[in-house]
């Protein structure tokens, strides 16, 4: 019934327990636990909403809002969806942050009377939802992560549950913050759970605003490092802590937070990697953002990013790999170079590689399918896509077992061909199983003898009513006899009254029609007891055999999960190798030297997107010990910030284990990559450009070691030329001091006044991008080249972009007169004393005037422009003329005089 407008929308807090109907008493009762979660009522082929549920939920995905009477001549507010497709609308709402609880029917309500049991079979929340997974194209990791905290000290733990990935680890020393904001940078979780104790941290507030994450906030009890304990979970690497308490209580609110939402049956969720910062290169989240790793800055797409330029994974299994290894570079160069003689391998064997990706490709996410297996939520559908995909295991083991080096000796020793498995499914599963379990038709024939015999049956009803309809015409001589069925009494045999005196005495009249008698025999109930109950003892029997099936499966689980990671390395390994034929990459030296020394490097994200008819033009790196601090100058759209992240990305690149666009490269390790280049996209959050390049110069100054790799693009520019430049300054100093930071960086600006640092700054030169000038403007040459530059092309550039030409001209002639008044110019009128910048006394006081209404350059022009405008030649005398002449003289002489 459509809603009637009128009558206001009952709310849950609007009714009387006591008057409500026994259905809706049931729904109170189920709801009253869930307040947070938007609950799914099963009611026949519809999960329904009711009251507040269905107002918001009507509203949200569109859906028409009714009314269900509900006791006492109320009318709850009701919205539904097919039970059969809900997905697609629980996706929704989980996107949308919400949870939704699944309210079953515990009871056959066939078989019941009165009210139908009901109860909460699941929970979907964000971190938690695995029904929607295990799609060919899911290349995505979906964490759920826990956060811990004790003042500024943090448990933390992050599990994808559809995978088993559970990593964990504590922060108890100081810069914990920036720690917690680089590891929900890298994570990304779709979930947070959190102790009340974290809403009063400044990084709370931040996390809240900045990430686009659901937070769930749980009791200090259900941080409990015992539920650790209780479900004996394995903690690899533990003793990387004095202390790992902390770390503990996080994973006990995940398994306890699983357990709750009805994904607990995590049998597979048993391994926790606990992990130190230190173990792989830590990128905070401004430098993952502004080397756009995994998803561009503006459109946050995939499409764009150092992922989408690399990825050539064949399988979702290797592509969440593939993006973990960009998120997590490694600092040991024994473990670099073990992915890297696998890379090689690949890469130097042709055939065989080309093979290995044949193998991978067309198979299944065999990690989420066995997730899915081990959560009790595959249908036998899933198992099939299973079985299909270990079908190829043998072959990927051949094609593998041509590979010995590198981490292809785990990869050979972790694949198992998982054989059993595959028979168990191909034996058990029907090939054109439906989508549901509990329809049939999802067990094999051949597997169970039972099963055949109630299929023979069911199926063949038809023969075997036929069959005794002949016999009991033979019998009887009756040749009109006929058997037929009916809702009331089944199977009957149907005799014309005529021949009523001819029925054997077996037979027992049930109805008398006009023209004819209707029987029943003992033997004809015998086979309608055969054949209605076999379809429904079919579909039942192969309900149970499906769940044995399901149960052995899972068992192997841990074998299944070996096996996939392993599918994973060997698609990450392949895909890189494909990378480096394809795109002429080279394989990277990788020591502990502090040396970067790139040969004609290339951004690989840029060279492939470029229309640019002339190509990439391919640039040299070299910092090491006495080439410590590269300034960079060159004019705007020169090619500056794609180099600086060009070399992060090379440095990345190798430090993952791939091979580098460059034609030869050495990558001495860094620990931790920093980058302020562009702006941030805290400007939305309220703060200033300027601000922000500030905190992001205060966090890099703070936490870079003498191993980081610092990539700092015009710092300072954010603010008053003088202010700017002093800062830019005192920063390179700062970090040149080698009993500070004497990082590798490169600094690129606009303030050519740097370039003396060269000479007084032990570890920095100057570098800058060519350009050529021709009759028609400038030529960016994109060409990286030894010593600094004093132009900037700025009025260039802006004529590039299609600035009106009146104020090309105007700024050409402000810059003119600027240059030639020298105040502007600080080149010429700054001088270095002790290393200390010092702009010269002569150069100040004009500076800012130029700029501010009613001064001198403005006001001399307009004076002479208006002593110009109203002569006229043709009418002056030449005493006239000559006067004229004297003011205009006098005008200019005001601007020498310095008087306004
Ligand atoms: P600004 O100082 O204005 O920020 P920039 O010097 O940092 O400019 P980039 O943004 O790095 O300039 O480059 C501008 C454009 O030049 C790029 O979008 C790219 O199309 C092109 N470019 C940069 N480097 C190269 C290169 N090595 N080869 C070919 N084209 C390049």
């Amino acid at each position: 019934m459509a809603d009637n407008q009128n009558t206001p929308l009952l709310k849950l807090s609007d009714i009387n327990y006591d008057e409500l109907s026994p259905m809706m008493r049931q729904y109170y009762d189920i709801k009253k636990d869930l307040p947070e979660a938007i609950v799914f009522y099963r009611l026949g082929d519809f999960y329904e909403m009711f009251f507040d549920d269905a107002i918001y939920v009507s509203r949200l995905l569109e859906l028409a809002l009714t009314r269900r009477d509900c006791g006492n001549n109320m009318r709850a507010p009701m919205c539904g969806v097919p039970f059969h497709s809900y997905q697609s609308y629980a996706q929704k709402l989980i996107s949308s942050g919400l949870k939704v609880a699944i309210c079953e029917q515990l009871e056959d309500p066939a078989l019941t009377k009165g009210l139908v049991k009901r109860g909460i079979v699941n929970i979907l929340t964000p971190g938690t939802a695995t029904d929607f997974m295990g799609g060919e194209g899911d290349k995505d990791n979906n964490y759920l992560m826990s956060i811990y905290c004790i003042g500024s000290q943090f448990g933390i733990a992050a599990a994808d549950i559809s995978t088993g990935d559970f990593d964990a680890t504590q922060l108890t020393f100081e810069a914990n913050g920036e720690h917690l904001m680089n590891l929900i940078g890298r994570y990304r979780p779709s979930e947070i759970l959190y102790n009340p104790a974290f809403e009063s941290t400044p990084e709370y507030e931040v996390i809240r605003q900045g990430f686009t994450t659901s937070f769930t906030k749980r009791s200090d009890r259900s941080f409990d490092g015992d539920t650790v304990k209780k479900h004996k979970y394995v903690m690899q690497d533990i003793d990387k802590f004095y202390d790992p308490s902390m770390l503990l209580s996080a994973c006990g609110a995940i398994a306890q937070y699983a357990e709750e939402t009805k994904t607990g049956r995590v049998m597979y969720l048993n391994t926790v990697k606990c992990f130190v910062m230190s173990d792989t290169m830590e990128l905070d989240y401004s430098t993952r953002t502004n080397l756009e790793l995994t998803a561009t800055i503006r459109s946050k797409s995939k499409r764009g990013s150092l992922l989408w330029a690399i990825d050539r994974t064949k399988t979702a299994m290797g592509g969440r790999l593939l993006r973990k290894w960009i998120e997590e570079p490694l600092v040991v160069t024994s473990l670099i170079n073990s992915r890297l003689d696998a890379v090689e391998e690949a890469y130097d064997k042709y055939m065989a590689r080309q093979e290995m990706i044949e193998a991978l490709s067309g198979l299944y996410d065999i990690e989420r399918l066995s997730g899915k297996v081990s959560l009790g939520s595959c249908n036998a559908r899933d198992l099939i896509s299973l079985r299909n995909s270990l079908a190829k295991i043998p072959f990927l083991i051949e094609c593998s077992s041509q590979f010995k080096k590198g981490i292809f000796k785990q990869i050979n020793k972790d694949l198992d061909p998982l054989q059993d498995i595959y028979e168990l499914i191909d034996s058990g599963i029907s090939e054109e199983c439906p989508l549901t379990l509990k329809d049939g038709d999802i067990i094999k024939r051949g597997y169970s003898e039972e099963c055949d015999e109630l299929y023979e049956i069911a199926t063949n009803a038809k023969q075997y009513i036929l069959q005794l309809e002949n016999s009991e015409k033979e019998k009887t001589g009756i040749k009109t006899l006929k058997i037929s069925y009916n809702k009331v009494f089944g199977y009957y045999i149907e005799v014309p009254r005529s021949q009523a005196d001819n029925v054997p005495d077996n037979y027992i009249r049930k109805q008398t029609l006009a023209n004819n008698e209707r029987y029943i025999t003992p033997e004809i109930k015998v086979l309608e007891d055969k054949i209605v109950n076999a379809s429904s003892k079919r579909v039942a029997l192969e309900y149970e055999l499906f769940n044995e099936i399901r149960i052995k499966v899972a068992a192997a689980s841990e074998r299944l999960f070996r096996t996939a990671r392993a599918v994973a390395l060997i698609d990450v390994i392949s895909s890189l190798a494909q990378l480096a034929s394809d795109e002429n990459y080279c394989r990277p030296v990788v020591d502990n030297s502090e040396i970067i020394e790139i040969e004609a490097g290339r951004h690989p994200v840029v060279e492939k997107t470029l229309n640019d008819a002339a190509g990439f033009i391919s640039n040299d790196t070299s910092l090491d010990e006495n080439r410590r601090l590269m300034v960079l100058t060159g004019p705007n759209m020169a090619g500056k910030s794609t180099y600086m992240r060009q070399v992060a990305i090379i440095t990345l690149m190798a430090q993952i284990g791939s091979f580098v666009p460059a034609k030869s490269a050495r990558i001495g390790l860094v620990d931790h990559i920093f980058t302020r280049i562009g702006a941030s996209d805290d400007i939305s959050m309220g703060q200033s450009t300027f601000m922000v390049e500030m905190r992001e110069v205060s966090y890099i100054l703070k936490n870079a070691t003498r191993r980081s790799l610092l990539l700092l693009d015009e710092v300072g520019r954010g603010t008053s030329t003088y202010d700017g430049l002093s800062i830019a300054w005192a920063v390179i100093e700062y970090i040149m001091d080698p009993n500070i930071l004497y990082s590798r960086t490169i600094f690129a600006t606009h303030y050519h006044e740097l370039n003396q640092l060269s000479r007084i700054c032990r570890g920095v030169f100057n570098n800058h991008v060519d350009v050529k000038e021709n009759k028609d403007g400038v030529v960016f040459l994109h060409k990286i080249v030894d010593g600094g530059t004093s132009d900037s092309y700025g009025i260039e550039v802006a004529r590039l972009a299609g600035v009106p030409n009146d104020v090309l001209l105007r700024s050409k002639s402000i810059l003119g007169e600027l240059e030639r008044i020298g105040n502007f110019k600080v080149v010429g009128s700054t001088k270095v004393e002790d290393g200390v910048l010092m702009p010269s006394s002569d150069a100040m006081p004009g500076q800012e005037s130029i700029f501010n209404p009613g001064n001198v350059v403005y006001r001399k022009e307009d004076k002479l422009r208006s002593a110009i405008r109203d002569v006229d030649i043709t009418r002056i005398t030449p005493l006239e003329a000559m006067n004229i002449l004297y003011e205009l003289v006098k005008i200019t002489g005001e601007e020498d005089n310095g008087e306004n």
